[in-house]
């Protein structure tokens, strides 16, 4: 395991000991949004960032109802989760011009969910060669964006859709 700079993870490490329960249901019980890192509220979902991005811009976007799989939500919640992804993709495309994403889910322990008991779809900007400096397997991951700084940048891009 080698670390290249990893500021989150001393931060990760107290989480996780801290954290009880569902990461997405406690970020939304919260009265601050931006220390939720939460960017945007749709009428059943809503965006966050993921605090220990692989790439800068790595978002989710997860229900507001604590389920874990997509076909226990109503077809509205299904449909504006599509239109939400639409809209991440337009502005991060736009702010970091990267030129590819990875999208997806993972449901169920075994295929590599975080947090299994609440569905969420990852947006992961990516870069030619990302994955030199930025390998997703292994512990050596390069951040070169501050959680904060993300969060101040993409705002107010997701406020006027709001
Ligand atoms: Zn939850």
């Amino acid at each position: 395991m080698e670390y290249i700079h990893a500021p989150w993870r001393a931060q990760y490490v107290k989480n996780v000991y801290k954290t009880k329960g569902c990461i997405f249901c406690q970020a939304l019980k919260q009265e601050d949004d931006r220390e939720a890192f939460i960017l945007y509220r749709g009428r059943n979902n809503f965006i966050i960032l993921n605090k220990y991005p692989y790439t800068p811009g790595h978002l989710m976007i997860a229900p507001f109802r604590h389920l874990d799989s997509p076909e226990k939500a109503t077809k509205a919640a299904a449909h504006e989760m599509g239109d939400i992804q639409v809209l991440c993709l337009k502005i991060l495309r736009d702010h970091y011009q990267p030129q590819g994403f990875n999208i997806g889910m993972n449901l169920g322990k075994c295929a590599g969910a975080g947090v299994a008991s609440h569905y969420h779809i990852h947006l992961i900007p990516r870069w030619p060669g990302d994955s030199n400096f930025m390998p997703l397997v292994g512990e050596t991951r390069v951040v070169i964006e501050s959680l904060e700084t993300t969060f101040e940048q993409l705002a107010p891009r997701f406020r006027e859709h709001a």
